[in-house]
């Protein structure tokens, strides 16, 4: 008896299966859509409502009007069904847009933040305003570090001083955006809000931190100068991070309103009295690593 009831029962799923299956087909452009898909009835079948699902963002993407107004459940993605051998296993796949957006935005992956905006990921070298005379011997500098980099001993990095606002930190944020581009990964810091992070981590991620920073590929240390300066950011931080690149021939960029002597006095004072000696070691190994420009401009900032 419980056979008879198991056959009555899959035959009785199986007419409502078919029955919306037809309902669905009833409409015309659904009709049309699983048609068009390389798959057998027989299997279609058995799957309406989430080709009905499916058919959903299908229409969305014939419709479609950019990215940003996506309707689909999954911004980017179409819900889309592929046959494997006799069952069907739906999928989000990334539309054409989504994948070209994937690809122009891969580089961001190369590129490490710390405390710095995430619009400095955008920041491009064709935006640089070119009204400003300042900027060509920086941008010239630039191509032939992009030329250098890898060919030989890795180029120096450059001590970018001037005005607040000017623009430093874009301009080198595009710079590492061309880098990252070439697959070199750079890490952008910004370096007052670093060290007060630095300091709280000492418990839980401090080495991480510190090593990921002192071995990037390519290094911004942006507005140095700007921090409180204290024995320990000094001697304990910023002397190894530098040594290290230095003996490793990495990369290294600064900007900062300070000029490198008004750095020097800066990082002479700490808390703990004046030392000149230690500040004057620093500024000998950024001097290593860097060549000194300036960029005078009117401030950018809105
Ligand atoms: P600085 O580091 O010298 O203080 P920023 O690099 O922060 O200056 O630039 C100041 C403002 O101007 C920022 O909001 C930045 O995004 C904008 N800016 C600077 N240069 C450009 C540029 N070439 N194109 C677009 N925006 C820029
Ligand atoms: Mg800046």
């Amino acid at each position: 008896m419980k056979n008879i009831n198991n056959i009555v029962d899959k035959e009785v799923n199986e007419i409502k299966l078919i029955h919306s299956f037809q309902d669905a087909c009833s409409n015309k452009e659904f009709y049309e859509f699983i048609k068009a898909l390389p798959i057998e009835e027989e299997i279609l079948i058995k799957y309406t409502s989430l080709l009905e699902d499916s058919f959903i963002e299908y229409k969305n993407c014939k419709n479609c009007k950019g990215l940003n107004h996506c309707k689909n459940s999954v911004s980017g993605y179409c819900y889309t069904p592929k046959k494997e051998n006799k069952i069907i296993k739906f999928s989000y796949v990334a539309c054409k847009r989504k994948e070209k957006n994937l690809e122009e935005n891969a580089y961001k992956e190369n590129l490490e933040l710390f405390d710095m905006p995430k619009e400095i990921k955008e920041a491009t070298l064709k935006e640089v305003y070119t009204d400003d005379k300042s900027r060509v011997p920086i941008i010239r500098y630039f191509k032939e570090f992009m030329d250098q980099y890898n060919k030989k001993e890795s180029p120096k990095g450059l001590y970018l001083t001037g005005s607040f606002g000017s623009g430093k930190t874009y301009l080198i944020a595009s710079l590492l955006n061309e880098m990252a581009k070439k697959k070199v990964c750079c890490a952008l810091v910004y370096y007052p809000e670093f060290l007060r992070s630095l300091k709280s981590s000492f418990q839980t991620d401090y080495n991480e931190r510190f090593n990921f920073i002192k071995t990037s590929p390519i290094l911004l240390l942006d507005d140095i100068g700007a921090e409180n300066e204290s024995n320990w950011s000094r001697d304990e931080v910023l002397g190894p991070i530098l040594q290290y690149r230095m003996q490793n021939h990495l990369p290294t960029f600064f900007t900062s309103n300070l000029t490198l002597e008004e750095l020097e006095n800066s990082l002479s004072i700490t808390s703990s009295g004046v030392d000149k000696v230690k500040a004057r070691r620093i500024i000998e190994r950024i001097k290593q690593l860097t060549i000194p420009m300036e960029l005078i401009g009117k401030n950018r900032r809105n």
